[in-house]
């Protein structure tokens, strides 16, 4: 029965214009084979968004929250739809290449974001209704005054999940550079294997701790619009991961996936007051600043003094020195210490919520390879910790190891 599917290349499969090619061919191949409708979208040739990138830095570019940023980094996808309308009409398979503000996708601003707030798809059914392949461009959308504006990193992701639920939540498959989602990220794990399904909260808190083949934002508006999700390879026809709200036996594993990131900034403050209303004032300052707080952990110190340690996107690491600028001012007994050498690891299954033991065996391992613990937080289905980043190879490969080679 055809159905309407939206289709993602990322920049990978687009990154030459043979790639190109063989997106168009395997496109038009499963409208002729299934009588489908198919909205393409694509990200930018790889390494094309970090050239520009690199390119407005070197012109004196004004930073990430920008005008002209968003106006220079989405030309990337400018480029990536007309060549791969080009290659689908060479195939002799109409197609249409749609900016952002030609379908339109609406975004609105909160706290830097540019979420989405709107998308139209009567555009998108007209051309689907001709049998021509709307090809629209990742990462983009359209901000209030008629600007481009950009979904951050990875972003392609979310316009093909947001394009699907405004399609009446028809399949989203997002094709890439590997053939689904592993249980760890292959290249630093040589037992990692292909995960067949996986809830939406697992695969949000994955993909939020570093699996970056999925764009945390996509995942959880997927979720949030039961948009049927799939990753697979855009070279291959091999059977992806699926991403759903609950399968058979999904509690069985303890552990589906063992992730760990590196951008991450860990600021200690010393001999901070312990009475009511400091923590309130410190993370007040840093979300004034529009800074991202990830882990949290207070400890009491000496002489009725508390530490408390948080972590940032490294990336924010100078915006939230400055965001403390004014507290240190008024608490000179106290001290910060910056460190941007750390790693946040972690290990996510839905069988934890059933499953007891897991954070005492992941110590544990850890220990036994004389890798501290420096941080932890918990949510229902994860465990992070932060260690030394020089450990976060070795700690993948030993929790792997640990919860899911000796498991199976
Ligand atoms: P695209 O350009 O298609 O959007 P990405 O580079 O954003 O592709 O995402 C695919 C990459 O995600 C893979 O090549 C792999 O290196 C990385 N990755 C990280 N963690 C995982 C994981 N658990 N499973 C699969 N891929 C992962
Ligand atoms: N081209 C954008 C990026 O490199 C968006 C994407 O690839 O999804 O982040
Ligand atoms: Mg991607």
């Amino acid at each position: 029965m055809p159905q309407t599917v939206v289709m993602k290349f990322g920049g990978t499969s687009v990154g030459t214009t043979e790639r190109i090619n063989a997106v168009a061919n395997r496109v038009s191949e499963h409208i002729r084979s299934t009588g489908d409708r198919v909205v393409v979208v694509v990200s930018a040739m790889s390494g094309e968004t970090d050239r520009l990138i690199e390119l407005g830095k070197q012109a004196g570019g004004c930073g990430n929250k920008s005008r002209e940023y968003h106006q220079l980094v989405t030309a990337g996808e400018h480029a990536s739809i007309a060549l791969t309308a080009m290659a689908l009409e060479s195939k002799g398979q109409p197609a249409q290449s749609l900016l952002a503000n030609q379908v339109p996708i609406r975004t609105h601003e909160i706290y830097g974001l540019n979420l989405i707030s709107d998308i139209d798809v009567e555009k998108l059914n007209a051309l689907l209704d001709e049998g021509i392949v709307p090809v629209v461009a990742g990462f983009q959308g359209v901000g209030e005054d008629g600007s481009f504006t950009t979904l951050g990193r990875g972003g392609s992701d979310t316009t093909a999940v947001a394009l699907a639920a405004s399609l009446g939540s028809c399949p989203c498959f997002i094709l890439t550079d590997i053939d689904g989602v592993y249980t760890a990220l292959p290249s630093i794990c040589r037992g990692a294997k292909k995960l067949k399904k996986l809830t939406y909260e697992e695969m949000l808190e994955l993909a939020s701790s570093g699996a970056k083949v999925l764009q945390a934002r996509s995942v959880s508006f997927a979720h949030k619009h039961r948009v049927p999700l799939w990753v697979a390879s855009s070279f291959s026809d091999d059977e992806g991961t699926e991403i759903l709200e609950e399968y058979e036996g999904m509690e069985d594993a303890v552990v589906s996936g063992i992730t760990c990131r590196v951008d991450e900034a860990k600021f200690t403050l010393r001999n901070l007051p312990d009475k009511p209303g400091i923590a309130a004032k410190l993370f007040k300052a840093l979300g004034d600043a529009e800074v991202v707080v990830d882990m949290i952990v207070q400890s009491q110190g000496a002489g009725g003094n508390a530490a408390i340690s948080f972590t940032v996107p490294q990336e924010d690491t100078s915006a939230a020195e400055g965001a403390l600028k004014n507290l240190l001012l008024e608490l000179p007994e106290a001290s910060v210490e910056v460190d941007t050498d750390i790693a946040k690891l972690s290990v996510v299954g839905e069988g934890m919520r059933t499953h007891a033991g897991v954070a005492s065996r992941m110590f544990e391992v850890l220990g036994s390879e004389g890798i501290n613990v420096e941080m932890i937080t918990t949510s229902e289905i994860k465990i992070s910790v932060a260690i030394q980043a020089k450990y976060s190879e070795l700690a993948v490969r030993v929790l792997h190891e640990a919860f899911i080679q000796s498991s199976s």
